[in-house]
């Protein structure tokens, strides 16, 4: 079965209510008709109530960009699947690299997180992904396998499959660096015969690995046709439509 592209786009601490919301309505006017690629924006949790608004009745899907792995309790300021699921929220990303590095969050409870987001009804998106000392060390390939054992780990076969998982190279994220198509396609490639060395061999051919890490209009289509890139976590170039949208177009 053929892998459907899935291009999301990561706002990040970006874009609050109004503007979130512009640019959803943007999106929707440009995309809506876009059917061969599933398409998906994370904003901030306080402008998902009115992205979620303004995508309603389209194609287009909402996801959150981290959660609590409680769905309720003393946790100030946290927000749990549940909630995130009620304000209409398919997907969360779970271990993004800023998630890792600037919030502390290991494997241990990236994990944590992602056996949540499936008690909750979102869909894992899994971020993996080793750092410039890491690669330059030979270590890169063994990095991303703990992430991703680590990460997955207690999940049944067609939980993995319902989970994207999103390589994105520490050093190639808000950096304008770009993993090369080959070096991207060879850690893809990588990240399959992991799956497919784990589970039934229909895990390894069916679950999705998006590339993140500086992609834009002028690098997606390259990346796009690797023959194990499925997709792109998308940040800076999520926040215009145009770019957001000729990456789209690039993947479809
Ligand atoms: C990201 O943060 O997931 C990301 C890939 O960012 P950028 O596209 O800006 O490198």
């Amino acid at each position: 079965m053929a892998r459907r592209p899935f291009i999301a786009g990561n706002w990040k601490m970006n874009l609050g209510p109004a503007a979130a919301g512009e640019l959803a309505s943007s999106l929707k006017s440009a995309l809506m008709d876009e059917t061969g690629v599933d398409i998906l924006v994370a904003p901030t949790a306080l402008a998902i109530p009115s992205v979620v608004d303004k995508l309603r009745h389209t194609g287009l899907l909402v996801g959150a960009q981290d959660l609590h792995p409680a769905n309720n309790g003393a946790y100030t300021s946290q927000v749990s699947g549940p909630m995130f699921r009620e304000a209409g929220c398919t997907h969360v990303l779970v271990g993004h690299s800023e998630r890792r590095s600037l919030f502390g969050d290991d494997d241990e409870v990236v994990n944590e997180k992602v056996q949540a987001s499936f008690s909750s009804g979102l869909l894992p998106i899994l971020c993996v992904g080793e750092t410039l000392s890491q690669r330059e060390a030979g270590q890169a390939e063994s990095v991303v396998a703990a992430q991703l054992h680590a990460g997955l780990a207690g999940l049944a076969p067609d939980q993995v499959v319902s989970t994207t998982i999103a390589y994105e190279p520490v050093w190639a994220i808000g950096t304008g660096v770009t993993a090369s198509p080959d070096q991207a396609q060879e850690m893809h490639a990588f990240i399959r015969s992991v799956l497919a060395s784990t589970y039934p061999s229909f895990v390894a051919a069916q679950t999705r690995i998006q590339y993140g890490g500086s992609v834009k209009p002028s690098n997606a289509a390259e990346l796009l046709a690797q023959p194990d890139i499925d997709g792109a976590l998308v940040g800076g170039a999520a926040l215009t439509v145009e770019s957001f949208v000729a990456i789209v177009r690039a993947g479809s």
